[in-house]
């Protein structure tokens, strides 16, 4: 609530005000940062649509700190300095524009006829402080360092005007000191703050993906494959899955070295992957075994693929530690159906693989009924 404060001036008053305002600041900064965890780094260069965005939530809450302020005769002290200048320094001259377009809308709306001389001074100032960090961003990066200069730019240009709209140098004083200390204060906790919820959210990311991911290939891991099979299981979609094996890997090992086994696993991954379309989802299940899920495919058009797979890599010379050499690979094939979990149509697959090995390597092998008699 908006206090009108008459009367000698404690500087406890002026402090707790402040601190209320600084509270309100912290909330809503974080909570309006949830949204863009995921975005990228808000800049200038953002589109049009985030860097409104930035502006209209700043401005938001800049009008909660202006509602909280403390009105001393016709002037009004609070922390919304600090929103202007993370709109600007974050998204440049459109969102502290429109940032400062709020403000001043709030606080025409809110100010008596007779006090106007504080709306329009203060909306003079607002837009001197916009120019030059919009100019001033233009030709820095958004540094912590930066961004303080631009608080202590905006805390110069209010000033006078905090001092022409109160009356006496006692008054003033005061104001003036907490002023500038609690929009250092605010500037400093706010960006760090933002920055340090920035890298949290980045590292989660981050670990999310390495969870996922397979050091060697970089392709998806075994506990990624396993989520796609819930989540394929759960669909009721029509998939297929593709198992395959390369042949006599052992021997590459022997003849060449661990390191070149390696040097062929990682090579296969992008064979496989470029054999593979767009949707289709390849990862290293183990060992020299990969597993290839296909979306939205009947078992006729995955042995197509799987085909091309086993093709590509029997044309395709690896290069392992100075080294060049062929490999061929098997492959097991099998269908979704209405009755099968995914556990039974990857058991499937593994059961057509085990037929492509022993029918002599380097071909295809859809699964069919009758192996379950055979094994
Ligand atoms: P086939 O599948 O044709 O029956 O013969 P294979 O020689 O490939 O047979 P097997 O599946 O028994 O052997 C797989 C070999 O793959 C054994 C293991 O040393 C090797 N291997 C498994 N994981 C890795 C790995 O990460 N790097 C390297 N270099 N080799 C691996
Ligand atoms: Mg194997
Ligand atoms: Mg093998």
């Amino acid at each position: 609530m908006l206090v009108h404060f008459k009367g000698e001036l404690r500087l406890y008053v002026l402090i707790n005000q402040f601190i209320l305002n600084f509270c309100i600041l912290f909330t809503a900064v974080s909570l309006f940062f949830l949204p863009f965890r995921h975005k990228k780094r808000i800049s200038p260069k953002s589109p049009v649509s985030i860097r409104l965005a930035i502006g209209l939530a700043s401005g938001a809450i800049a009008m909660m700190l202006m509602f909280n302020s403390l009105q001393i005769d016709i002037a009004r002290v609070d922390l919304r300095l600090v929103p202007v200048v993370i709109a600007g320094m974050f998204g440049g001259f459109l969102s502290s524009f429109t940032t400062g377009a709020m403000i001043s809308a709030a606080r025409f709306a809110t100010t008596p006829a007779e006090e106007l001389e504080g709306a329009i001074i203060s909306t003079v100032v607002l837009l001197l402080i916009i120019v030059t960090m919009g100019l001033f961003r233009k030709y820095s990066k958004p540094t912590f360092g930066n961004f303080q200069r631009m608080i202590i730019a905006g805390v110069l240009y209010s000033l006078p005007a905090i001092y022409f709209l109160t009356n006496g140098w006692i008054v003033f004083f005061k104001i003036a000191f907490i002023y500038t200390v609690a929009n250092l204060f605010g500037g400093y906790v706010t960006y760090r703050m933002l920055t340090e919820m920035r890298r949290h959210f980045d590292h989660v990311k981050r670990q999310q993906r390495l969870a996922l991911t397979d050091a060697l290939t970089g392709l998806a891991n075994r506990r990624r494959l396993d989520e796609v099979l819930v989540r394929a299981e759960e669909s009721n979609d029509p998939y297929s899955l593709l198992l395959v094996d390369i042949d006599f890997f052992k021997r590459v090992n022997d003849e060449y070295g661990h390191d070149a086994g390696d040097d062929v696993l990682q090579q296969l991954g992008k064979v496989l992957l470029s054999s593979v379309r767009q949707e289709d989802i390849v990862g290293r299940f183990g060992g020299e075994e990969f597993l290839v899920y296909l979306p939205d495919t009947r078992i006729k058009e995955a042995i197509l693929i799987a085909e091309r797979c086993r093709y590509e890599v029997e044309q395709h010379t690896f290069s392992a530690r100075g080294q060049t050499l062929q490999i061929t690979v098997s492959l097991g094939l099998s269908e979704s159906a209405q009755e099968f979990s995914s556990d039974d149509v990857l058991q499937q697959a593994d059961k057509a693989l085990y037929v492509s090995k022993k029918d002599g390597r380097n071909r295809v092998t859809p699964y069919e009924r009758s192996f379950l008699r055979e094994a």
